[in-house]
């Protein structure tokens, strides 16, 4: 074990001074949602950082890479040490002395090889332009009043899919001329991983395509909003163009009175599930709820953790690209949801959207009986 000023000093600059006021509680480890299925050792890694010690122990570096950067400890720790900085910062570390995890390893080769990281090729992008090809027109001279940025799953993932589909039906059927821009990793996955040098370079590929538009942006993904707004602008790559989340957008149409929405025959109780990214990290909150309490005849209940105290599905920090063993974060999530009594789950977030419906194959539900993003529960309700 050897002690570092320097690296101590690098992980006070990455969690913007806070890692001083760390008096050791525990409040992170106890909230942290990994002690559900194992010990978090979060308080102890933060006691690494305080002496500039890298952790050697098996275990704590497995927590470092299993860390879903959901940021519960952040909202539960009473000195708001910026905890979810300092373990990218040393998975930053790790990664310069090679000691990465061999999953982020392999999925930032596939992004570096195929521009993607899942690793899929143009025929893929081919079939996604086909399957969109009915709500725009490619060579109309029109400027459009949107472009949607969509995940980069979306090429291969019908849940991703799916939400892009009802965003730009929903806006075509409102009568506005839309784009979609081909799925575009938003470099996030670079970020969770701690490879800043690569996030640099990669910043300047996504913003050469971001600064040739000249309408505003929507994106549909909570962790390509966060990275667009507030990760590349610290890393001085800025852009002039308007860039909102399709929940802000839905909000706006509905008071703007452009979006109606018709009630159901079925009573329909819906609960809603914050996205880490959404809630925590952007403070998207209110836009969700709004937007729900405004179809007619939709009861609306909260779980027990909301807003900015939601759980984690388990997806974020990169890991959505690791397969989770044991009982997996969703479950606990999806438990919630149906305690309240809702026969619907609804989000804004094609990770959670996707890990909610794959643990509902396997979770035996009293009353939940429908997952579904909140553009789909729009455009099925729009009049
Ligand atoms: S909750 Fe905050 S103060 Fe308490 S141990 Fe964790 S980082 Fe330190
Ligand atoms: S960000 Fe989430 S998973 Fe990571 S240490 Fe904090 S509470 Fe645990």
């Amino acid at each position: 074990m050897r002690i570092s000023y320097e690296i101590r000093d690098r992980l006070m600059r990455k969690s913007s001074n806070t890692l001083g006021l760390c008096f050791q509680c525990g409040s992170c480890t106890a909230t942290c949602p990994l002690s559900v299925t194992s010990s978090a050792y979060i308080r102890k890694i933060i006691k690494y950082a305080q002496y500039g010690v890298i952790p050697e122990d098996e275990k704590i570096i497995e927590i470092l890479w299993r860390c879903t950067t959901c940021g519960m400890c952040v909202s539960s720790c009473p000195r708001g040490v910026d905890i979810p900085s300092i373990i990218r910062g040393f998975r930053e570390i790790l990664s310069e002395r090679r000691t990465q995890d061999h999953r982020i390893t392999e999925t930032l080769w596939r992004l570096y090889e195929a521009g993607n990281p899942w690793g899929y090729g143009s025929g893929e992008i081919k079939k996604f332009r086909l399957n969109m090809k009915d709500l725009f027109e490619e060579k109309t001279s029109q400027k459009p009043d949107y472009i949607i940025y969509s995940c980069c799953s979306t090429a291969i993932d019908p849940v991703s899919q799916k939400m892009t589909r009802s965003i730009a039906t929903l806006l075509k059927r409102l009568g506005f001329n839309i784009k979609i821009l081909d799925p575009m990793c938003c470099g996030d996955v670079i970020y969770e991983a701690g490879e800043i040098a690569f996030l640099e370079e990669y910043a300047q590929k996504i913003f050469d395509i971001i600064n040739r538009l000249d309408s505003t942006l929507i994106t549909v993904s909570p962790h390509t909003h966060y990275m667009l707004k507030r990760v590349y602008p610290e890393l001085g790559v800025k852009t002039n163009v308007e860039i909102i989340h399709y929940t802000q957008i839905l909000k706006e149409l509905i008071d703007k009175n452009k979006i109606k929405l018709r009630s159901s025959d079925r009573e329909t109780v819906v609960t809603y599930h914050d996205p880490c990214y959404l809630a925590r990290y952007l403070n998207i909150v209110e836009e969700p709820r709004s937007v729900i309490e405004n179809i007619p005849g939709v009861k609306f209940v909260e779980m027990e953790h909301s807003r900015e105290n939601t759980l984690c599905c388990g997806a974020g920090g990169g890991r959505i690209f690791s397969e989770e063993t044991g009982v997996r974060l969703a479950r606990y999530r999806l438990k919630e949801a149906d305690d309240t009594g809702a026969n619907m789950m609804t989000t804004a977030c094609q990770f959670c959207v996707r890990m909610f419906v794959d643990e509902m194959k396997i979770f035996s539900s009293k009353y939940i009986n429908n997952i579904t993003d909140l553009s789909e529960l729009i455009l099925s309700r729009l009049e």
